[in-house]
């Protein structure tokens, strides 16, 4: 007997006849002698919905108020889920957030959670029952729902995982696992095996959107051993998320190809090069809430140099303006530039710890197919370049085929 907490998606609870399947799936665990906790997101599109309508009647939502009406997506999908258990012959029992209480900060819409209270769940699991949990939300201390962040069921199913130390958390996806790259730009892409925690952290933050990145960071903390499957199609175990101090895997020096495109550059032209120059540029931007993701200075030759860097592109015309108003005069920069018209692309392996030559594979690849780089980046199992955004299918398809990620001895 295992005790495995699976998470359900919206797609996977999208319809009462989805909801069955769910169901179905659960009591066959349930037959063969697991103890299983259920979560599940809201039907998918109803978040969204949700949010749409608590903007329409107010414009800037208060955060306490919109985790109220957020919430209630995953209230709808626990009792139903629940209902179709039971139906199933299948003895079953729905838990909100509160009601298991699953403990968070105070920061509504993106609360952490700090403690998960096992008791009551733990008691129906010891009766047989299945306990379905509100995926997304909690309860802070003074008794207010609260919601984790867009994608956070993915976070819940993880912490309850770790804090009921079940055996596995297996997360039920419309996709049947984690892929070399997406399928929808490289039809070649392969399901891997297997990824490492930190490959799968690396690619979770740079969009590949299969787990949400708070829920890959818990389970690599709390080393929850979990797995990415298909709620649709029961043909293959899908993505098993490993560690990498697991003996007997020959690890791939290349697992999969990451790519974004939001991201945007900005270049402040003609700085004079001298101490405090980066704080001057960038204690401003940081200032404003703005994260900074890849940046490049040069070394100057008479005395003035480039800088640039890049931030999320829903924060492009903010940088810029800060640019251009405040930092641009007082450090004397000749010029602002800004372009968020560009993709970054990345090469993901815990195997480039050991090989050399994968950033030199990587450039002469794309300089064949004629594409620029403007910036490049690099950690001991990532290299990311920065792109414009027209080549990113190309440089994404050529770099899948030059590290032979299309053959199917690869994995
Ligand atoms: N329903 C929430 C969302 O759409 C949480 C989740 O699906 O994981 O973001
Ligand atoms: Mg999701």
């Amino acid at each position: 007997m295992a005790l495995i907490v699976q998470k359900y998606g919206g797609t996977s609870v999208a319809n009462p006849e989805r909801i069955r399947k769910v169901a179905e799936r659960v009591a066959r665990f349930h037959q063969q002698g697991h103890q299983i906790v259920v979560v599940v997101s809201a039907m998918s599109g109803e978040t969204d919905k949700l949010i749409r309508l608590a903007k329409e009647v107010q414009a800037v939502p208060d955060p306490r108020e919109l985790d109220v009406v957020i919430a209630t997506g995953e209230q709808v999908t626990i009792g139903l889920t629940a209902m179709a258990l039971i139906a199933a012959g299948v003895p079953a029992v729905s838990y909100t957030g509160a009601q298991v209480r699953i403990l968070t900060d105070e920061s509504h819409t993106k609360a952490r959670i700090l403690e998960i209270d096992q008791h009551n769940m733990r008691a129906d699991l010891d009766a047989g029952k299945v306990v379905v949990v509100a995926g997304f939300q909690g309860v802070n201390e003074h008794g207010a729902i609260t919601t984790l962040g867009r994608g956070g069921s993915d976070t819940t199913g993880v912490a309850l995982a770790a804090a009921l130390n079940a055996d596995e958390c297996q997360i039920y996806t419309d996709v049947d696992g984690v892929y070399t790259t997406d399928p929808r730009v490289v039809p070649e892409a392969r399901r891997l095996e297997t990824v490492t925690f930190e490959e799968m952290l690396e690619m979770a933050s740079m969009g590949s959107k299969v787990l949400q990145i708070r829920s890959v960071e818990f389970a690599g903390k709390y080393k929850v051993k979990l797995r990415v499957l298909s709620s649709f199609e029961d043909k293959n175990d899908g993505t098993l998320i490993t560690f990498e101090e697991d003996p007997n895997m020959e690890k791939p020096i290349i697992s999969g190809i990451a790519f974004n495109r939001d991201e945007a550059k900005l270049s402040l032209l003609g700085v004079p090069d001298r101490p405090g120059i980066a704080f001057a540029i960038l204690g401003p931007i940081g200032e404003a809430n703005i994260d900074v993701d890849m940046i490049i200075q040069n070394t100057s030759v008479d005395g003035l140099t480039d800088f640039s860097f890049t931030v999320h592109r829903n924060e492009f015309a903010k940088a810029m303006e800060i640019l251009d108003a405040k930092i641009k005069p007082e450090i004397q920069a000749r010029e602002v530039r800004g372009d968020n018209k560009i993709c970054k692309v990345s090469l993901v392996g815990v195997g480039m710890r050991t090989h050399a030559g994968v950033a030199s594979k990587m450039f002469s690849t794309l300089a064949h197919e004629g594409i620029n780089i403007q910036m490049i980046s690099t950690s001991e199992i990532k290299t990311s370049v920065v792109i414009d955004e027209k080549y990113m299918e190309l440089a994404v398809r050529s770099l899948h085929r030059a590290f032979e990620l299309d053959s199917p001895g690869a994995v």
